[in-house]
């Protein structure tokens, strides 16, 4: 046992050596007994649900029972195999900001709220599951129905004391290599304090920029590209599910331009935020915030259906960054209410399907998420 323990690890300097040589990464590469990559995710996706609680994925339910007229219907999400339930406090224990949490889920550690990847003093930067996959050679994708710069994909690439800080973080999109497909809303701090333009200075570094279902569809894979709707609100997000016209993109099929563009050996890691689930929860705006629900669980099948094609090495994470609106069901039993405009302390229910996917099982806090995904990615802290 000692003799072939010791012979394994042998194995493994040398196969690493010879990837170090080759300038590859050690991980990531499953072939051969000698490495071991049993259990590890190569293709995973983390879909977050801002603000989608339990009754929030009752009502959308509820709602596609009654459209479909089918009593049975369920969420592709509420199908998943694994279903666990998952603590959002921040540090201190306080209600989170989708800050906060965005940085617990991204990089495991609790910090205060507004932080983008950043301890609560404001002055460490906290490493993300993002930049540690795509320093191993995983590409990244960074979807979301609000701006790219909000603070939910924010978290995956960029570090900042402050979430307002727009400017800055949309400058590390686009200056920094970890995200090879960004896409849905655009940037909400595209013009810099110097009047620099971004999307300029992107085009100069080479990304590809997009703004069509038809532009979309003809980029092929190898360069980075920003996927930006042709059509955006005054907050750079997506149109309102409820107002959206057939031209607009939706977060399924940048989903499934994200599998298209991203696919490689290496795996990759792709993380598809409902941004507009909790501004609609805000405004305490049921109907918006079902529809927003359904257009994310678009997404998730998406995913569920790349699962079914590579299940060996597919895992799918969809669980929320915190419950906003306080929604119950209604006294009486009709329907549900909300009990306020702000983020609530409510569990947030965790899905998993595929690789490593009980370990989501049971309570859970967004670190807990955090460090189970990077450990099924192969990530030492
Ligand atoms: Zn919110």
């Amino acid at each position: 046992m000692q003799r072939t323990g010791r012979w394994v690890s042998v194995v493994w300097v040398v196969a690493a050596f010879i990837c170090a040589l080759q300038g590859r990464t050690v991980v990531g590469a499953d072939s051969g007994a000698s490495v071991p990559a049993a259990g590890k995710a190569k293709y995973v996706f983390l879909f977050i649900g801002d603000g989608m609680g339990r009754y929030q994925r009752a009502a959308a339910t509820a709602y596609l029972r009654e459209t479909a007229k089918n009593p049975d219907a369920v969420l592709t999400m509420d199908a998943f195999p694994v279903q666990g339930e998952t603590l959002t406090d921040a540090a201190g224990g306080g209600v989170t900001d989708s800050a906060a949490a965005g940085t617990a889920l991204a990089t495991g550690h609790k910090t205060t709220n507004k932080r983008i990847a950043m301890d609560a003093s404001g002055r460490e930067d906290l490493r993300t599951m993002a930049e540690r996959a795509r320093a191993r050679g995983m590409k990244i994708g960074i979807l979301s129905s609000v701006s790219l710069d909000h603070a939910t994909p924010a978290c995956f690439y960029a570090h900042v004391p402050s979430r307002n800080e727009y400017a800055k973080i949309a400058h590390a999109a686009i200056t920094t290599p970890t995200v090879d497909f960004l896409g849905g809303g655009g940037l909400l701090g595209q013009k810099q304090g110097d009047g620099t333009d971004l999307l300029e200075t992107a085009k100069k570094q080479g990304i590809i920029l997009v703004r069509t279902r038809k532009a979309l569809a003809a980029v092929q894979p190898g360069k980075r590209v920003f996927a930006f709707n042709h059509r955006l609100d005054k907050k750079a997000a997506l149109p309102w599910v409820t107002a959206s016209k057939p031209d607009d993109l939706t977060l399924a099929e940048l989903t499934r331009h994200g599998i298209r563009l991203l696919d490689n050996p290496q795996g990759f890691f792709i993380m598809v935020e409902g941004g507009k689930i909790d501004w609609a929860c805000h405004s305490n705006d049921l109907k918006s915030a079902v529809r927003e629900t359904l257009a994310f669980d678009e997404a998730v099948a998406v995913a569920r259906e790349f699962a079914k094609a590579r299940p060996a090495d597919t895992l799918v994470v969809v669980t929320a960054d915190h419950e906003t609106g306080n929604l119950r069901p209604a006294k009486g039993g009709a329907g549900y209410r909300f009990g306020s405009k702000g983020h609530s302390a409510q569990p947030v229910p965790t899905s998993a399907l595929g690789v490593g996917a009980e370990r989501f099982k049971g309570k859970t806090h967004l670190v807990d998420i955090s460090h189970r995904l990077a450990e099924l990615m192969g990530q030492s802290e």
